[in-house]
């Protein structure tokens, strides 16, 4: 029975085959995996440094500091476990509770939200990565209230009374839709002279975009500001829910963005607490502390004056982030000699 035997062996030399091809191929990805892991170079001109280690400077020695401090470090307010993400709270969409640890390792583009093929570039060669902060110099007793979002008219507008009422510096990040849909509020803001920082076109998690749909986000808030506001954009961006990677450094760099800015203290006022809440978070800061708050909370509105008059009973000051990371942009209300700011 010579014909078995021999279809016998060709089935074998054929599955022995097949499982050589097996092998071949899991050797190969795992060899392309390492290739992405953080502090290996990409192959896309650029290093990717290891989460935590993102401090590039360039601000002054105004205190971008790596994430393996920031919140946890410092002794101030904690967010929400590291990595967790806004779910959007009650509909509105929301920063993440601690930017530490949402540092995506990598800068490979995740699944959704990307372009259709042939229309997301590389990032081009040589491109710096934006610096990273979480708060400014421990040096000074001042402090920066951010404003994030912008979906919300009337508290919008409640924030921007009270700061000048109280004559407080402050920096807001709305999105470009925000703008598009309330485009009044937003003029008084920008007309008022307070400076207007990047957070995304649409706020998309930029971790799940491609670069050059991250560059995309970026630039098309910075148009409608200019376009709709009339005002230049102060060169920062805040990534929404405090989500970037490698990727989104050099992205905010080509858009012109000198900085990401994140938070040392978050307010958590997006998840719906309430005033004495959200001023005893916001109170939890120190020198230099980024305080992250939103601008369609309206317990934020009611908490804004007892979070004023508590930093300044401790002797601080209110500046915005161009003052706290020496980025050159608007201050609506510059510091006087014997004065609170
Ligand atoms: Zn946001």
């Amino acid at each position: 029975m010579t014909l078995p035997t021999t279809l016998e062996r060709s089935s074998r030399g054929l599955w022995f085959a097949l499982a050589s091809l097996v092998v071949i191929g899991a050797v190969a990805i795992v060899a392309f995996s390492s290739a992405q892991l953080p502090g290996i170079p990409v192959g896309l001109g650029i290093s990717i440094p290891p989460s935590g280690l993102i401090a590039l400077g360039g601000s002054g020695g105004t205190g971008a500091l790596p994430g393996s401090g920031g919140a946890n470090g410092s002794g101030l307010a904690a967010g929400s476990p590291s990595g967790s993400v806004a779910p959007g709270g009650s509909g509105s969409p929301g920063d993440s509770g601690s930017p530490e640890g949402s540092v995506a390792p990598d800068g490979s583009p995740g699944p959704g939200g990307s372009p259709a093929p042939g229309t997301c570039a590389d990032p081009p060669a040589g491109v710096l990565p934006a610096a990273i902060a979480f708060h400014g110099s421990r040096a000074a007793k001042v402090v920066a209230l951010t404003f994030d979002d912008g979906w919300d008219a009337p508290t919008t507008l409640k924030i921007l009374a009270i700061l000048r009422r109280d004559h407080v510096n402050a920096t807001f990040f709305p999105v470009g839709h925000a703008i598009e849909l309330q485009p009044t509020a937003w003029r008084s803001v920008a007309k008022a002279g307070f400076p207007i920082g990047d957070h995304t076109y649409d706020h998309k998690d930029l971790t799940t975009l491609c670069f050059a749909a991250q560059v995309t986000e970026l630039t098309r808030q910075q148009s409608i500001v200019t376009r709709t506001l009339g005002v230049s954009e102060l060169p920062v961006m805040r990534p929404p829910f405090g989500t970037q990677n490698g990727l989104t450094r050099v992205a905010a760099s080509v858009a012109g963005d000198v900085q990401l800015v994140l938070w040392d203290v978050d307010t958590q006022d997006w998840e719906g607490r309430s005033a004495a809440q959200i001023a005893s978070r916001a109170l939890a800061g120190g020198n230099g502390s980024i305080i992250l708050m939103h601008t369609f909370a309206p317990n934020t509105a009611i908490a804004l004056p007892r979070i004023i008059a508590g930093y300044r009973a401790r002797g601080y000051r209110f500046v915005t982030i161009g003052q706290l990371l020496g980025v050159p942009g608007a201050v609506p209300f510059p510091p006087k000699a014997g004065t609170a700011g």
